[in-house]
């Protein structure tokens, strides 16, 4: 089955719920209209467990020139207790974690602290995201970006953006140099789970943008494994995460907030 969270209103019952893959559906249906009966017997095995200590995981490439200013890129650690969590979101977390590899290998120092932050507890309600935001908000007026991979890390389309025009006119200069790998885009709505704090600070934010029907076809299913990741296009990924950070950590201004 496909899973995920339900949430209840105070004061009414507590129905368990269940919901069933889209290939599922779809024979069931095929069943139907055959003009079989159908009986379905579900088992269910969802628990709650107590809380428990969890930490997000953060490394940094310290800035060269304005070490207190910061580009930021994530992913989050955590998966969903199904599968194994390859495309939600240890392609998000290891495209993020090979950004800084790629400019360290490099030996590339940019002018601003390149983070890197692998969120903890994402599923449970993006909880290591908020835990962060809380302990680093004093900052945010020297944060110039945030980024977040949390679609699968398949081949990307281009980056979806939320900021204002001026900084939307530089991201698109900063997306033309991977015209090489024709990866240019650049889309509205760069919101996602574990940065949407800082965008709603006024902080501009990118998301990867690539293709969702393959995301959404193993999401939160025993389907979600290595096998349907695939490293070309995690290599391509990772160019534009790591092109994308870079540059902007790189620029001698931070990224207009109007
Ligand atoms: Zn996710």
């Amino acid at each position: 089955p496909h899973t995920g969270t339900q949430e209840y209103e105070d004061g009414v019952p507590k129905i368990p719920t269940a919901c069933i893959t889209v290939e599922d559906a779809e024979m069931i249906s095929r069943m139907a209209s055959h003009g079989n009966t159908i009986v379905i017997h579900l088992e269910m095995g969802a628990k709650t467990y107590p809380d428990t200590d969890s930490f997000n995981t953060i490394a940094e490439v310290t800035g060269s020139k304005y070490p207190q200013q910061v580009v930021l890129v994530s992913g989050h650690l955590d998966s969903w207790d199904v599968g194994q969590g390859a495309l939600d979101d240890g392609g998000g977390a290891f495209i993020s974690w090979e950004a800084l590899s790629l400019i360290k290998d490099l030996g590339l120092r940019p002018k601003r602290t390149l983070r890197l932050v692998l969120w903890t507890a994402e599923e449970q309600g993006g909880i290591g995201a908020s835990q962060y935001y809380e302990r680093h908000k004093a900052n945010a007026s020297n944060y110039s970006l945030v980024m977040e991979s949390d679609s699968g890390a398949f081949l990307p389309t281009g980056l979806q953006f939320t900021g204002s025009d001026k900084a939307r006119a530089i991201m698109k200069e900063v997306m033309s140099l991977l015209q090489p790998l024709n990866v240019t885009e650049v889309f509205s709505d760069g919101e996602g789970t574990d940065i949407n704090f800082w965008i709603q600070a006024g902080v501009p934010g990118a998301s990867l943008r690539d293709d969702l029907y393959k995301y959404f076809s193993f999401h939160h299913s025993h389907g979600d494994t290595m096998t349907v990741m695939d490293p070309k296009q995690m290599n391509v990924a990772a160019a534009v995460w790591a092109v994308v950070s870079y540059v902007v950590a790189d620029m001698e201004e931070m990224l207009p907030r109007s």
